[in-house]
């Protein structure tokens, strides 16, 4: 297959590179990644300024090239420019820190993914724990396995697969569903050096979504979670709720004027 790597954290980053030099054994890979870390960016791309593109040599087998787009761009150059429209699959990752429950809307992990499936090629995110001890080399390996046996076919148009790896061992994998995996935010007021405050944001992670089949409780059980997520953001539950509810003002307007008229 001819793969598109691109990433999130930029093109130095071990998960990465891992990923890129074990895929190369058995397939022909492309690597268009940001320049610099672009992580918690989302599906950003970049229309009013250039993008400067610059390969580099990291590899003699695999084409490198570093850019200062976001993961968007970089999938879209990937595929439309320096792959020649000549894409099979996009890989993104494999990132430093999971992407689990609502990380999705801010991931540009999976936002390179999704470009992907924006572009009608299977494509998959791979995330990781943000441990500075996890093993890339077994989650790339399991990577080169799953996207060989795995039916990649039944990945639906604008659809990609959200993978996130376990701390430890890997089990195998199982299917899951984006949780309400979220964090409470919290704001440190500091001050800089000429008095002015500035702010740091981080926040608690909540935990609370009890379905066995999450993502989240599926990691900490030590397995794979593979969660299929769509570009579509219309609650099907409530478009119909809001239906009826159009339905029944629509027929309270209807016996009004009706009143009137016997009236
Ligand atoms: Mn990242």
């Amino acid at each position: 297959m001819r793969i598109l790597i691109t990433n999130d954290d930029g093109v130095t980053s071990v998960g990465l590179l891992t990923l890129a030099e074990i895929f190369s054994k058995r397939h022909d890979v492309l690597v268009v990644a940001p320049e610099s870390e672009q992580s918690a960016t989302g599906h950003a791309i970049t229309v009013r300024m250039p993008i400067w593109v610059k390969r580099v040599k990291v590899f003699e087998h695999i084409p490198v090239y570093a850019t200062t787009g976001t993961p968007a761009d970089c999938v879209k150059l990937g595929v439309e420019v320096i792959g020649e429209k000549n894409i099979d699959l996009v890989v993104s990752g494999i990132n430093f820190g999971y992407n689990l429950g609502t990380d999705i809307v801010y991931s540009g992990t999976v936002s390179g993914a999704i470009e992907g499936a924006l572009l009608g090629i299977p494509s998959l995110a791979l995330s990781a724990p943000a441990n500075e001890d996890f093993d890339y080399k077994t989650a790339a390996e399991f990577s080169l396995r799953f996207i060989e046996e795995f039916d990649l076919s039944l990945i639906e148009k604008f659809t990609a697969l959200n993978l996130n790896f376990p701390p430890g061992q890997i089990k195998g994998w199982k299917v899951t569903r984006q949780s309400a995996r979220r964090y409470a935010d919290r704001f440190e007021a500091r001050v800089d050096p000429l008095g002015n405050t500035y702010y740091w944001m981080y926040g608690d992670v909540i935990e609370d979504d009890e379905r066995s089949d999450c993502d989240y409780i599926v990691v900490k059980q030590g397995y794979v979670s593979v969660t299929p997520i769509t570009v579509f953001m219309t609650n099907e539950r409530l478009l119909n709720r809001l239906r009826e509810a159009a339905k029944r003002e629509e027929d309270k307007i209807a016996r009004r004027s009706c009143a009137q008229e016997e009236g």
